[in-house]
């Protein structure tokens, strides 16, 4: 398939290049210390993922410890309920600690070992990020650092306990609003400082080059094994399908599978309370180009160019820009990004709960949201929705907010 002369068929082999760029956007915009760090996890990085045995062990980690394959489910009552378009969700739910994110800290904590580093460090906003990687940690015996805004502490009180039950510390960060922007620099200087025993773990397919590649090859294996297993199940690929966008993590790996097929492909991102800047976090929709937290995109700017506040009820969707690759796929057309609201992303997480005894996280009920919207207008066909993670975590915050609606 080409979309704007670029060829799909070869797009790993160009995307992103030697830089890290995909097409304008991505690059290392970093100090030239972090930029020697970054040289090093580039090289290993590109030496270890050729490697038989890292391939093995990640794999079998992925099988034993993981539960890979999740599998895909078809939402028959959601379907039935809407009209003739058959729904179906890949199901990362059903990773070990709930979301997709651990799919990428297995990864980067693997590499972190093989590289013969003695600690993982990383940024949290929510903690869901700071979860998966405290886990990893734990899983290889590597020291972990996660770095907190001191607001967010408070807020998120089960995770920072999840984090120190396996063995994190979860250092605070009062700089500033002391929330993720200011929890990111702090991660970062501190990687700057301790580079030589420690790698630095993202959170998503954002910041500087290796990371928006790496973090987008470790999440590759939930497209691939969706794009086979919804092939064994229906003998055909899907019309459409969907992911919510917060960073990208999920969404990119997702895509990844199906880039190369005749198949529509959507993101979604939070539309919030509206589309008035302050109420939202879709870039891609109301952003412009930029370069926040060491690489180059489409982010939402303050009136003096620095990243915008952004909100959602989804916390792990409030970014205020989308990783490098996706503001290349939305320029090239080849992804279309549509937008979810707080409420339809609310009445979409108690339909799947009730319809199919599924409780979605809100970041992705924002994916099941537009999916129910997109069935109403396609009249027959298949859309497969990435189920990024489960509800449990928001919950009490539903109810407290919402209500039982
Ligand atoms: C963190 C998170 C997201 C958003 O992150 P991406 O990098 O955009 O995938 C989405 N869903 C869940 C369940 C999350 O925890």
């Amino acid at each position: 398939m080409e979309f704007n002369h670029v060829d799909f068929d070869t797009y790993f082999k160009h995307y992103p290049d030697e830089n890290g760029y995909f097409g304008p956007y991505g690059g290392a915009y970093v100090s030239d210390e972090l930029k020697a760090a970054l040289q090093e996890i580039t090289e290993a990085y590109f030496t270890i993922c050729k490697s038989r045995k890292f391939i093995a062990e990640l794999r079998r980690i992925r099988q034993e410890f993981q539960g890979r394959p999740t599998p895909i489910s078809h939402l028959e009552r959601l379907s039935n309920a809407i009209g003739n378009v058959q729904l179906y969700a890949k199901r990362e739910d059903l990773n070990h600690t709930g979301a997709h994110k651990l799919n990428h800290c297995m990864g980067e904590a693997l590499l972190a070992k093989y590289m013969g580093k003695k600690k993982v460090i990383a940024e949290t906003g929510a903690g869901q990020h700071g979860v998966a990687l405290a886990t990893a940690a734990a899983y290889f015996g590597l020291e972990c650092d996660i770095y907190m805004g001191a607001v967010d502490i408070r807020k998120q009180a089960p995770n920072v306990a999840r984090m120190k039950i396996l063995g994190a510390n979860v250092i605070e960060v009062t700089e500033g609003l002391a929330t993720l922007k200011e929890a990111v620099d702090a991660a970062f200087a501190a990687y700057s400082r301790e580079y030589r025993d420690c790698i630095y773990c993202i959170g998503s397919v954002v910041g500087p080059h290796p990371f928006p590649m790496m973090v987008r090859d470790f999440q590759y294996v939930v497209g691939q094994e969706a794009r086979e297993q919804f092939l064994a199940m229906t003998g055909e690929l899907p019309d459409a399908i969907t992911a919510c966008v917060g960073g990208g993590s999920n969404s990119a790996g997702f895509f990844a599978g199906f880039l190369n097929d005749p198949v529509k492909i959507y993101g979604v991102e939070p539309l919030g309370r509206g589309s008035k800047l302050g109420d939202h976090a879709a870039s891609l929709q109301y952003g412009s180009e930029g370069v926040m937290h060491g690489f180059n995109s489409i982010m939402l700017k303050d009136a003096n160019g620095e990243p915008a506040p952004v909100y959602s009820v989804a916390s792990g969707l409030d970014y205020p820009s989308s990783g490098p690759e996706h503001a290349f796929l939305h320029d090239l057309g080849r992804v279309t990004y549509d937008t979810v609201s707080d409420d339809e992303a609310i009445d979409a997480f108690f339909a799947l709960s009730r319809m199919e005894g599924i409780i979605p996280a809100i970041e992705s009920s924002h994916a099941v949201a537009h999916a129910i919207r997109l069935a109403k207008t396609m009249g027959r066909g298949s859309i497969l929705i990435n189920l990024s993670g489960r509800g449990d975590k928001d919950m009490d915050y539903v109810i407290e907010r919402y209500g039982i609606r």
